[in-house]
């Protein structure tokens, strides 16, 4: 008897097209940022309705660009979620600034709004609010506090692309900022992929083009600007600034990438109703679904645990039966590099989260076939374990 084949917990969905792209911009002889990014850039922010966008090397990169670009520094602190990659944290400590965290709740594993207002103090200048796992948060809450406050809000909208929130009965799509710019990825794990990239969306067209230098080395003219000028022109170097710049190959593979969305949406939010759907019947078992002004993208399928069941044991039950899993997104402040940095505020929701999350696979090329042995797998999971079962 042949096993089955084994189910991977993500697979980019990426194609002839882009293998095209690429060979397209080698052929030009203009493979860093250049007529691609630019393209790109215009194309991505019509997708998500932002006046501008701005292309960078990965979203760690847009989120310490635009809290730099703030002038955030050291002294201040940005109020955030430990629940999240490090890579939010790290953004903020970049700057010198101290992140302060915030815990969550547990329906959209995102900021809680009630408890934002207790943790701003006279030095905070911002709130970086994610959507974590591409669940919107509950970001027009988020967006009073801060202007109540007179804070910047940025949103870390790395896993985010395509999902929408509804505000005052209209729907919008995550990257019209509700502050001064979202900030999205393109690893792999995410929906579009560039290998690495990250992308910046803002209505701002002044701070757009403060990012564009700042991304550049801090440089007055662009590489293009200069090639295409008919004289010699020497460019100045105004601040100091970072070398962040996406390629043109990435760039030829997002603009490919971003015309699979609708269908790589599509394709999710059908796996995710499967899985819901499936896993209703499940006694204990946490299961996302969307609020009524959310349409999440199913970047991940996030469901939790009950109490009873050891996380590292069901992750590897599943593993047995050739399925991949993650456990729950990490805290920051759990981790030694922020070990310094005592948690201020109870955090206990992001902690459970953390312990007794699982990630289980969802990308677009899975079949309804891969759903249901991943369901029969984390079954025997809940069955076995039961502590009264009989
Ligand atoms: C992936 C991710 C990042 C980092 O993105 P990179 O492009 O890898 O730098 C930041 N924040 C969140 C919430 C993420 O999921």
């Amino acid at each position: 008897m042949s096993s089955p084949s084994s189910i991977p917990i993500a697979a980019p969905d990426m194609g002839e097209p882009e293998i095209e792209a690429v060979a397209r911009v080698i052929r030009s002889g203009w493979v860093t940022q250049g007529p691609e990014v630019s393209a790109f850039e215009s194309e991505f922010a019509l997708a998500c309705g932002s006046t501008s966008a701005v292309a960078v090397s990965s979203c760690t990169a847009a989120l310490h660009l635009v809290l730099h670009a703030l002038g955030i520094g050291p002294g201040d602190e940005v109020v955030t979620a430990s629940h999240s990659f490090i890579a939010t944290a790290n953004a903020i400590a970049y700057t010198g600034a101290t992140p302060v965290f915030v815990d969550i709740r547990l329906d959209d594993l995102n900021l809680d709004p009630d408890l934002l207002e207790a943790a701003i103090t006279p030095r905070t200048q911002a709130i970086l609010a994610v959507h974590q796992l591409g669940m919107p948060c509950r970001i027009a809450a988020i967006a009073d506090i801060a202007a109540r406050h007179g804070l910047h809000l940025v949103e870390d909208a790395a896993c985010a692309i395509g999902s929408e929130v509804n505000t005052a009965g209209i729907w919008r799509t995550i990257g019209q900022p509700f502050g001064i710019a979202a900030c999205f990825s393109f690893h792999p794990r995410k929906l579009l992929t560039t290998g690495d990239g990250g992308m910046i969306t803002t209505n701002d067209p002044a701070f757009a083009t403060r990012l564009r230098a700042l991304r550049q080395h801090g440089m007055s003219l662009t590489d293009r600007q200069r090639h295409m000028a008919g004289s010699v022109i020497f460019e100045s170097y105004d601040e100091i600034g970072f070398n962040y710049r996406m390629t043109d190959i990435q760039a030829a593979i997002g603009r490919e990438q971003l015309k699979r969305l609708p269908l790589m949406l599509q394709r999710r939010r059908g796996l995710a109703a499967l899985y819901q759907n499936r896993l209703a019947g499940i006694r204990g078992l946490g299961v996302p679904s969307d609020r009524r002004d959310t349409r999440t993208n199913w970047q991940s399928f996030h469901v939790l645990l009950p109490e009873h069941i050891d996380q590292h044991a069901a992750m590897s039950h599943l593993l047995a039966r050739g399925i991949a899993t993650r456990r729950g997104v990490m805290c920051a402040h759990l981790e030694p590099a922020y070990s310094r940095h005592h948690a201020r505020h109870n955090l206990q929701t992001s902690e459970r989260a953390r312990c007794h999350g699982m990630i289980l696979p969802l990308f677009p090329a899975m079949t309804e076939n891969d759903v249901d042995r991943v369901v029969s797998a984390l079954q025997e999971v809940l069955t076995i374990e039961e502590p009264d079962a009989r």
